[in-house]
């Protein structure tokens, strides 16, 4: 049974997941009027099935600028949000040492806490003194970031709408978004719903991996011809790409996956290029690989490689899919070549429900920008749950200031080529 609505609202935000309810969250601190409308419910989307990671560790100084903002609202309310500022570790090879120095270079600038650690004997001596079984060989360097950590994602989404809804923003459920009516200048001025028509001032869309379906509601291009920084132009590329990312649990003690100190563990991010075995010997890939962990209710939670699904993907029902044959020994193997005390978490694996798809821009970075005279779209490019200061932001410019946060991200970056750097990593999410 879908909620009602009521058929005017001064701002209007489209999906519940981090970035709506965020906006709405500080829109309503600002004592704005705000309705949510969700088709489903409150993280019923990707911000409800994320890992939960919160770093800092991008090597474009406009993501980490927002990470840092980001975390400092995570800090603000860490029992509401159920945010565990454990910190982050990424661990990588040689092939790596450049980018996370840079990373960590900017860290200093911007006063973001974190430490750096190069050559496989330092790596290795830090690692030894977090985890006394750590025995990963061949990673030269070590990104440790003091600040960040994780959230537990569908509570942490139920307790940002307990916040927004206590500032005073209204949350409709079961409520889906299926048109808007337009002015002679573009601008929206009714949305029609499940639950009948909404008239509303400003709307802002953050609809997760479902952005495409939106974006062609509001006549937005599909395709697009990208300048790039040399002045080049590609031409006609699509906006959205999809990619599936693995996700897995293994049951564990959370006790067990504590630092030495008896602390939980910071999120353990690494790259290798070292052969991986499972704990039988057998040979699992001699290819590099990449594997990302953290201590979850239960269990240990994370992921590897994710899955390219080209241009179009049926988003429903969400999350659609599951993970490749696979991934469970690579992931368990992953976990045991780092800490011995994982050693048998292949039996341990459990098939849970984790895993999703994420809607990629064209460049692989965020689009947040005023795309109708009256629609803000925060498409953050699957980069987002750890963001949750684009709402905060967002609130701000509908307010009437500018963001320098949120600059980097906007739309015309496609036709002047003021786009970000990009790493070498080989997965569109550093
Ligand atoms: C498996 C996985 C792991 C991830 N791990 C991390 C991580 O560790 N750290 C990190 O920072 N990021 C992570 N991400 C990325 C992050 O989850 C997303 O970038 C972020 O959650 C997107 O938030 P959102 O608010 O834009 O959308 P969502 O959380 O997807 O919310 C969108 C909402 O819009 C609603 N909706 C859609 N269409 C309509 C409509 N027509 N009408 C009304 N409502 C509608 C949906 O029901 C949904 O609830 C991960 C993503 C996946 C898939």
């Amino acid at each position: 049974m879908p909620d009602r609505v009521p058929p005017s609202i001064e701002t209007l935000v489209i999906g519940a997941g981090v970035h709506g309810l965020s906006t709405a969250w500080h829109l309503a601190r600002a004592g704005r009027p705000v309705l949510v409308v969700d088709k489903s419910g409150v993280g019923a989307g990707a911000s409800g099935i994320a890992c939960g990671i919160v770093r800092n560790n991008y090597f474009q100084p406009a993501m980490q600028e927002l990470m840092a903002a980001s975390v400092e609202v995570w800090e603000s309310e860490p029992e509401a949000l159920h945010y565990h500022p454990s910190g982050y570790i990424a661990l990588g090879p040689a092939a790596q040492e450049q980018d996370l120095a840079a990373v960590f270079e900017r860290q200093q600038q911007i006063g973001y806490p974190s430490e750096l650690h190069v050559g496989v004997d330092e790596v290795s001596s830090h690692m030894r003194t977090l985890y006394h079984d750590w025995r990963a060989p061949g990673l030269s360097v070590c990104l440790h970031e003091h600040a960040g950590g994780y959230g537990f994602n569908r509570e942490s989404m139920l307790g940002l709408a307990d916040l927004a809804r206590a500032a005073g923003a209204q949350i409709a459920t079961g409520v889906e978004v299926q048109g808007f009516a337009f002015d002679g200048a573009g601008a929206v001025t009714a949305v029609t719903t499940s639950a009948g028509e909404i008239a509303a001032e400003q709307v802002v869309v953050a609809v997760g991996p479902w952005i495409a379906t939106l974006w062609s509601m509001l006549g937005l291009p599909d395709r697009l011809d990208v300048r790039q920084p040399d002045g080049t132009v590609v031409p006609d590329q699509p906006m959205w790409t999809y990619w599936y990312l693995q996700e897995g649990e293994a049951e564990f003690d959370p006790a067990v996956f504590v630092t030495d100190d008896g602390a939980s563990s910071p999120v353990l991010h690494v790259d290798s290029d070292q052969p991986l075995l499972a704990d039988d010997g057998r040979l699992i890939t001699d290819d590099a690989w990449g594997v990302y962990f953290k201590p979850d209710r239960e269990t240990v939670q994370g992921g590897a490689q994710p899955i390219p699904q080209g241009h179009t993907f049926a988003v429903d029902p969400y999350p659609t899919g599951t993970v490749d044959p696979g991934f469970p020994d690579l992931w368990s193997a992953a976990l045991s070549h780092c800490l011995e005390r994982f050693e048998g978490a292949r039996s341990r694996y459990r098939q849970a429900r984790s895993g999703g798809v994420g809607a990629f821009t064209v460049d692989n970075f965020p689009v947040f920008d005023q795309m109708r005279p009256n629609v803000f779209v925060a498409a953050d490019s699957n980069h987002g749950y750890k963001m949750i200061a684009v709402g905060k932001e967002i609130a701000r410019v509908l307010g009437g200031e500018h963001s320098s946060l949120l600059h980097p991200f906007r739309y015309e970056r496609f036709a002047t080529g003021d786009l970000h750097p990009v790493s070498h990593s080989p997965y569109p999410w550093s």
